[in-house]
């Protein structure tokens, strides 16, 4: 299975947690709510680094990676989610293997 270029996924990753922070911060409720977790709908700590606490920010793929692989690196294709509702996403895939490679970008 190709690896995805890790230091591109890097840049968009990083991109994609300044947008929800950006996000997070706006006065306008209706842009605020997109800086939300989209499994549990709470709002998300964009103070603390990315996937260093089960609060903070972890990009989820709309389209599973293991599904669509195409889509992986597809801006159109991330959602902002809490560390530990994607890694409990993740535990609810029947094949453990995928968890294991979506844990290997990070
Ligand atoms: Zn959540």
């Amino acid at each position: 299975m190709a690896r995805t270029n890790t230091r591109r996924m890097n840049l968009l990753r990083d991109e994609f947690f300044a947008e929800g922070r950006k996000q997070s911060e706006s006065d306008d409720p209706e842009v605020k709510v997109l800086s939300r977790c989209w499994l549990c709908k709470e709002p998300i700590d964009y103070l603390a680094d990315p996937h260093s606490t089960p609060d903070s920010h972890n990009l989820d793929h709309f389209k599973t990676v293991r599904d669509f692989p195409e889509l992986q690196e597809d801006p159109s294709n991330f959602l902002h989610s809490h560390r530990a509702c994607n890694q409990g996403r993740g535990a609810n895939t029947p094949s453990l293997g995928l968890g294991e490679a979506v844990a290997d970008w990070w």
